[in-house]
């Protein structure tokens, strides 16, 4: 389901405990508790963390204790959503969700799928999943129908969210060049014409991708292979990168 990271946050709280129990008692004025506080970390702490660090390093494994937590839901699930060709979106939103997935955990990203198989995930299990986990930004991905003419990849965010519309007019640009897909833009939930997603309005920042129209074979066949996936997975986590300054 998600790649966590047990011994990172065992780490970060045995610093914790460190600094706790050596600060110096409540008898000493509050500037030289700060001074003290502050040479026993130099001294101490950042000796401890700098070699953690290279243990950690040595052995292959990231030491960035601050990069934020993605959520990377799969739209629908249990044969449900749009269906054309044979074939539900929910397939497909799944097989995207798991190469977004799988390029954010390679880079060291906490995320946390909604499913990874085809059962059903409806909006109360997806609430009560995503909610007290918190995560910086929620991705939900999702494939369009339009009549068979129309193309394109959509990104939805919160009208009311500038950061979520910021992380949109990132997004929109970036994954339809990646994909080959034509680019519908960023567009605020206000004009969805089923009304405001949950999925945008629930979290700090909820986006919803419409990756492209599952009944338009051309739009398909753009996100089928494997290869098209990783590239496209590889843009959204470059564009998150950007958008939080990395
Ligand atoms: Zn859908």
């Amino acid at each position: 389901m998600s790649k966590q990271k047990p011994f990172l946050r065992i780490l970060a709280a045995l610093l914790a405990v460190c600094v706790f129990v050596a600060l110096p008692g409540a008898n000493v004025s509050a500037s030289e508790q700060a001074d003290s506080s502050l040479a026993f970390f130099i001294d101490y702490i950042v000796p401890i963390i700098s070699q953690l660090q290279k243990i950690l390093s040595a052995m292959g494994l990231s030491t960035n204790l601050s990069l934020p937590r993605v959520g990377i839901s799969a739209g629908h699930g249990g044969n449900t959503g749009a269906y054309s060709g044979g074939v539900y979106e929910d397939v497909k939103t799944l097989a995207i969700a798991l190469a977004v997935n799988k390029e954010f955990t390679s880079r060291g990203y906490e995320t946390l799928m909604n499913r990874t198989d085809n059962s059903k995930c409806d909006k109360e299990t997806k609430l009560a999943l995503y909610q007290p986990w918190r995560p910086d930004i929620l991705l939900e991905f999702h494939y369009n129908i339009g009549g068979g003419t129309a193309e394109g990849l959509e990104v939805w965010y919160d009208s009311g969210n500038a950061e979520g519309k910021r992380l949109a007019e990132l997004l929109a640009p970036r994954l339809s060049a990646a994909a080959g897909l034509k680019n519908r833009g960023a567009k605020g939930d206000d004009y969805a014409p089923g009304g405001n997603f949950y999925v945008c309005s629930s979290f700090p920042i909820g986006i919803l991708v419409e990756c492209a129209f599952l009944d338009n074979p051309n739009d398909v066949k753009k996100l089928d292979s494997t290869a098209s996936k990783e590239k496209f997975a590889k843009a959204v986590a470059e564009v998150a990168a950007e958008f939080w300054g990395g």
